[in-house]
C-alpha cells in the first residue's frame, strides 16, 4: 500500500448524511493515566485525571469490566482501537486488553513513549498487536528533555525499542507534537530512520486541566504550525491542527466514560457500563466529518496485520 492511500480524503455526500448515527469505528482508550514521563505538554496527565472525579473512585476499571467495553465497543462497531494514556505499557492489564480486542477481530494499535516495550512485552502481544505509535518530537535527546519527554535519552531508547518492534513484524507510526521548542527543528532524520507507516503532525493543543501551566511558553500560532509542515512537506505528514484535533476523536478514559475536549477544557459522559456506548458517546459527542476529514479511516498494509 502507498503512503498516498493512507492519507485523509474528502468526505463524500453520503458519509455525511451518516453522521449523526455515526459508530465509534476508532476508538482512543487512555487505558491508564500513570507516565513515567512529564510532558509539558501532556493532553492527558494523571494530576487532570484525578481532578476530573467528583468523588474517591478507583483509578482502573477491573479486568471483567474492561473486557465488557471492548465487547460492548465491537458491539457497538468498533473496528479499531489504539491504547494510549498515560503510558499505556505500565498497565498491568494491557497484554490481555491487546489480546482480547483482537480475537474480537479489530485492528489494535498502541500509542507509547517507547520504554515499556521490552522483549518480554513484546512477546507477550506478539500476533496480536498491529501496530505501535511512537511518540518523538525531535532529533534531539535534549530537546526531548527540555518538554519533559523523557530524562535525556527518549530519542536513542525509542529508536531501538523501534528496532525490537520491527524485528517482531508490527507496524510502526509515528507521532509529532510540534510547540514552540522544537518548531525550527528538521525531523527528517527520524523520519527516514523510523520509516513510519504513517507520520502524524500535531500542532500543540491545550487543555486547560491538564496542560495549562506550561502553555505560555508552548504554544504556537496556527501560522507557526503550517510553516513546520511546510519545511516537511516531502515526507508527506499527516496534518493535525487544532481545529482538525477538536472532537474528531472517539477517547474513553481509564474509568471507562467518554471524553472529549470540548472548549479547550475535557468533559466526561456518565460510565459506558452505566448507560452503554452509544448514550454514553451521545454525551459528549464527535465530530465525525471531521475525523473523515483528518484521515482517521484508513487500513493498515494487510502484509503485516
Ligand atoms: S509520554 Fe505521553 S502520557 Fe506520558 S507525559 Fe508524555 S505526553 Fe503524557
Amino acid at each position: 500500500m502507498s503512503l498516498e492511500a493512507l492519507r485523509p480524503h474528502s468526505v463524500s455526500p453520503a458519509e455525511a448524511l451518516v453522521e449523526k448515527t455515526a459508530k465509534p469505528e476508532s476508538v482512543n482508550w487512555y487505558v491508564t493515566s500513570i507516565c513515567n514521563y512529564k510532558c509539558d505538554f501532556c493532553f492527558f496527565t494523571d494530576r487532570g485525571f484525578r481532578a476530573s472525579l467528583d468523588k474517591p473512585s478507583p483509578l482502573h476499571l477491573t479486568k471483567e469490566q474492561s473486557m465488557k467495553i471492548l465487547t460492548m465497543l465491537f458491539e457497538a462497531g468498533t473496528k479499531k482501537i489504539t491504547f494510549a494514556g498515560g503510558e499505556p505499557t505500565t498497565y498491568h492489564l494491557l497484554p490481555e486488553l491487546i489480546e482480547r480486542a483482537k480475537r474480537l477481530g479489530m485492528t489494535t494499535m498502541l500509542v507509547t513513549n517507547g520504554t515499556g516495550l521490552t522483549d518480554s512485552f513484546l512477546d507477550s502481544v506478539t500476533g496480536y498487536l498491529d501496530a505501535v505509535k511512537f511518540s518523538i518530537d525531535s532529533p534531539s535527546n535534549h530537546t526531548e528533555y527540555r518538554m519533559g519527554r523523557g530524562y535525556g535519552h527518549h530519542v536513542d531508547e525509542a529508536l531501538m525499542a523501534a528496532e525490537r518492534v520491527e524485528k517482531k513484524g508490527m507496524i510502526i507510526m509515528l507521532n509529532t507534537v510540534v510547540s514552540r521548542l522544537n518548531l525550527d527543528e528538521d525531523m527528517t532524520p527520524i523520519v527516514r530512520k523510523l520509516r513510519p507507516v504513517r507520520w502524524k503532525v500535531f500542532q500543540i493543543l491545550p487543555a486547560m486541566d491538564m496542560n495549562a501551566a506550561n502553555w505560555d511558553k508552548l504554544k504556537i500560532t496556527g501560522e507557526e504550525f503550517q510553516s513546520f509542515i511546510e519545511r516537511h512537506s516531502k515526507l508527506m505528514p499527516i496534518v493535525e491542527d487544532n481545529e482538525t484535533m477538536a472532537d474528531s476523536y472517539v477517547i474513553i478514559d481509564p474509568i471507562g466514560r467518554f471524553m472529549q475536549d470540548s472548549g479547550k477544557r475535557h468533559v466526561y459522559s456518565t460510565p459506558i457500563l452505566e448507560v452503554g456506548v452509544m448514550p454514553a458517546l451521545a454525551q459528549v459527542g464527535w465530530n465525525y466529518l471531521m475525523f473523515l476529514k483528518r484521515g482517521g479511516r484508513y487500513e493498515l498494509p494487510e502484509h503485516r496485520k
